[in-house]
């Protein structure tokens, strides 16, 4: 019999708690999987703590890991791939955006012998801007990164329990699940779902944080943005050789003929703003060196009712 389970990573959250817990166990009680339920807690400040208590007294299948304080949704996945126990991994938000009448066509997929099923969304119901953005995001990403993303398709997935492996052995500490669930590779099935609008709490994104993703997406899965700083600096010092080639031969056929204040400047404004730009660059991955060689856990644990030793692959 093979075994669910789901990851539940919630922040915040008290009012879904026990409804995502109704939702996912109406699904599968009558089934014939065996399944196991982890909630994490991600430094909540809310009950949902309590809730989680309270279901893990009711029915033994629910685990759950509480952090010891909020360390982001990447790190609860984190968090919930190490404790899970199943042939199968389910990864869920608990706001009940993720529909669980898809667990079983999931689990189809699962027994086809796919690795990843992917639930991947359609944008309806979002503001014209939001999905503005959001496309504009995956398109520059693409063209940026050397993994290929998909719109609509985030961490609602079904992953095997190779697929679990292979993501435990990146042990990098900023992590953009994102692009790992693509460069670990593994055979894929999309299936679709309608969007589904929130009814209780609320999404912890704002603007910037979605600005803030969308540069750590692209600058913590590859290099080329160095690269393209490199190229702009070439294609920068050979229009100024051309141009200065031009001015030496008006010096020589015309004699000198002062070019002044504007010329000076714009050399300064354009250069300058090179040179910062591409400082930035260098700085953002320095900055990321600095916090991956620091080493530290990805997560510290308030509490939990799970003693097992995790299942951490070795990061020497
Ligand atoms: N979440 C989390 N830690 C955070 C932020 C969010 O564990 O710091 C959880 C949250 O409780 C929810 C899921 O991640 O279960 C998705 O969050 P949210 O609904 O805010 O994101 P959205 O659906 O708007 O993308
Ligand atoms: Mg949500």
């Amino acid at each position: 019999m093979s075994k669910i389970s789901f990851i539940l990573p919630a922040y915040n959250e008290e009012e879904n708690v026990p409804r995502i817990y109704e939702a996912i166990d109406r699904e599968v009680r009558e089934s014939k999987y065996d399944y196991e339920f982890i909630y994490v807690d991600d430094g909540s400040k809310d009950r949902t703590l309590e809730r989680i208590r309270e279901l893990q007294q009711k029915d033994n299948h629910v685990n759950y890991v509480s952090f010891s304080r909020n360390f982001g949704k990447e790190a609860a996945i984190y968090a919930g791939l190490q404790h899970a126990t199943g042939d199968a991994v389910i990864l869920m938000d608990s706001d009940l955006q993720h529909p669980p009448s898809l667990i079983m066509d999931m689990m189809k997929g699962f027994e086809e012998g796919y690795h990843q099923v992917i639930a991947c969304r359609d944008r309806r119901g979002e503001s014209m801007v939001y999905r503005g953005i959001t496309n504009t995001f995956y398109r520059m990403m693409n063209k940026l990164s050397t993994v290929e993303l998909q719109n609509g398709a985030g961490d609602f997935r079904l992953l095997s329990r190779q697929a679990v492996d292979a993501l435990l052995s990146l042990s990098e500490n900023n992590r953009f699940s994102k692009g790992l669930f693509e460069w670990i590779g593994l055979s894929k099935k999309n299936i679709y779902y309608e969007n589904v609008e929130r009814q209780f709490g609320e999404t912890k994104w704002s603007v910037s944080m979605l600005f803030s993703y969308a540069v750590d997406g692209i600058l913590s899965f590859n290099t080329k943005p160095l690269r393209i700083c490199l190229y702009l600096g070439l294609l920068t010092m050979l229009s100024g050789i051309a141009y200065i080639a031009i001015m030496l031969g008006g010096i020589f056929f015309k004699g000198i003929d002062v070019p002044g204040y504007f010329t000076t400047i714009s050399a300064i404004l354009v250069l300058g703003g090179l040179q910062l730009m591409s400082l930035g660059v260098i700085g953002e991955y320095i900055g990321r060196i600095y916090c991956e060689v620091k080493r530290r856990p990805h997560y510290i644990v308030g509490e939990t009712n799970v003693n097992r030793a995790l299942r951490v692959v070795s990061m020497e």
